[in-house]
């Protein structure tokens, strides 16, 4: 028997998006909504993500809300525990568990009539006039499909998916990839590995995250007066949009910059020189995320460390082959090779008028209007959407730009139906793409933040613009109706 309950927003994902979307909601008089969440607890990625050495690579000043400032912050770059208690703290504070249905993991979203029937694995169906979307980007882990993959007999298991029953100290350990998780965990597993093997594809732009902990006279003042600690926020902030933004826009200078830290690093930590040479990238600055690490190198230069830059033709019982006849012996091989992040929202099947499906609309990719409304798919909103990724400030800023944006639209429409015009959403997305282009995203050829040619992740601008178009949202760009029967 299907279960059907009545809400008037159905938000799904408890992380920071789902989250601070509630709270926002409480804030303004709404209460009448529910969190469907798939797991057993709150904090999304930061619930999944344990790998050793699992932190912030955004200072977590600025990686946090403004609503909810934590002077407590053990580290300038927090640790993932502590995200993860801040997350569920926040959870406490603002009373959200009451809210939230743990265990729910969402099939369908079908849309009919300006309601939303949001039916889960278990045979609920929850019927709301809102259904709002916080699944995140990142949380589809991608193991590639190396030959022989599943007959290795020692452990391997994605880096988002850690297996800490594993001991990794004196092992022989394989990792495969080397974007912003293996760069963390990496320098661990180094600490007591036997020998750890990396596998990689294509070397990253990296430079110092100069991380260090806060003393407790710095967190006395924070907590004291939380002033200084917005100007602080605001100086991450300017960092960010003034320093790293304009490399990734193609910025000569800033950019050489990073070319020069990131070199000399190679240079101070890395003596053997064949080595050292694989580290360099050869494609423009920012067009992958420019990743922090004040360890990765030194890890690198470890004597106990190989770095393999072949292709993996194969994986064996108790080894990974690659084409260029190398064989190395591994007790673990972890998989740090990212997460599938296109097509969004691909777990859940959603359909929109006339049955309109998001599979189709977005088949050469995903867009939509800010990353927040797309056309076909009324009452509907997405946070963290197509689009809105960044890879020089932190998405907690995005996301409270994309809460007032939901915010505005729903005093609007009231008890209606809200639909971007389709029209405006294609502008806007030609307008986007072209853009794009411009940026380091495109020059090259397959990242995260791609799906084909397009880039569909990353907003094109900088996040001041992305926050000052999302607060202050153009009514006559939305088509409002009332519905045709009244619930
Ligand atoms: P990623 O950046 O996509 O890196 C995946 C790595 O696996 C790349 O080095 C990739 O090589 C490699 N790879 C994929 N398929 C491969 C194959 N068949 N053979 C060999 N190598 C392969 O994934 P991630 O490191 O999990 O990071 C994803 C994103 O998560 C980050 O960009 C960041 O936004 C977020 N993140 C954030 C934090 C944080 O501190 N806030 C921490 C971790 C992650 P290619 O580059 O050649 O494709």
């Amino acid at each position: 028997m299907v279960d059907c309950k009545k809400k008037r927003i159905v938000i799904v994902g408890s992380g920071f998006a789902g989250l601070g979307m509630a709270s926002r909601l409480l804030e303004n008089g709404i209460d009448d909504f529910v969190i469907l969440e798939k797991s057993d607890g709150v904090g999304g990625t930061w619930r999944y993500n344990t790998y050793p050495g699992a932190e912030c690579d955004i200072a977590s000043m600025l990686y946090s809300f403004s609503f909810a400032p934590n002077p407590a912050w053990d580290f300038k770059w927090a640790k993932q525990p502590q995200i993860l208690n801040y997350l569920e703290k926040f959870t406490n504070d603002r009373d959200l568990y009451k809210y939230i249905k743990f265990g729910e993991v969402v099939t369908d979203a079908i849309y009919s009539n300006g309601r939303w029937d949001i039916k889960t694995k278990n045979g609920t169906t929850y019927n709301c006039q809102f259904f709002i979307s916080a699944i995140g980007q990142l949380h589809h882990p991608s193991v590639p499909n190396f030959k022989g993959k599943d007959k290795f007999i020692g452990s391997s298991f994605h880096s988002s998916e850690w297996d800490h029953s594993v001991k990794y100290e004196g092992k022989k350990i394989g990792v495969i990839g080397v974007g912003a998780s293996a760069a963390q965990l990496i320098p661990e597993l180094a600490k007591g590995a036997k020998r750890l093997t990396v596998y990689q594809r294509t070397p990253n732009w990296i430079i110092n995250k100069h991380d260090r902990p806060y003393s407790s006279f710095e967190k006395w003042l924070a907590k004291k007066i939380p002033f200084l600690s917005k100007i602080y926020r605001l100086s991450l902030w300017c960092q960010g949009e003034f320093l790293i933004w304009p490399v990734i826009k193609g910025a000569k200078l800033r950019g050489s910059l990073v070319r020069r830290l990131n070199n000399l690093e190679i240079k101070k930590n890395v003596k053997n020189r064949d080595k050292a040479s694989k580290l360099i990238p050869d494609y423009a600055v920012g067009a992958k995320r420019i990743l922090l690490s004040d360890k990765y190198y030194r890890a690198i230069g470890q004597n106990n460390v190989t770095l393999e830059t072949s292709t993996i033709s194969r994986i064996g019982k108790r080894s990974v082959e690659t084409i260029n006849g190398n064989k190395h012996d591994h007790d673990i091989i972890v998989y740090a090779t990212g997460f599938h992040t296109n097509p969004f929202l691909k777990e859940i099947n959603v359909v929109g008028k006339f049955g309109f499906t998001l599979k189709e609309n977005w088949k050469d990719g995903a867009f939509a209007y800010l990353g927040v409304t797309t056309h076909k798919f009324p009452n509907m909103f997405m946070l963290y959407g197509p689009n809105t990724n960044t890879g020089h400030t932190s998405i907690i800023y995005k996301l409270e730009a994309q809460f007032e944006h939901i915010l505005k639209l729903l005093s609007i429409t009231d008890d209606g139906i809200i639909e971007v015009r389709g029209s405006v959403e294609k502008q806007y997305n030609i307008q986007a793409q072209k853009k794009l282009s411009r940026l380091a995203w495109s020059k090259i050829e397959a990242s995260w933040y791609k799906d084909g040619g397009r880039v569909t992740n990353n907003w094109y601008g900088s996040s001041y613009e992305y926050n000052r178009r999302l607060r202050a949202p153009i009514i006559k760009n939305f088509i409002v109706t009332t519905p045709q029967i009244k619930q």
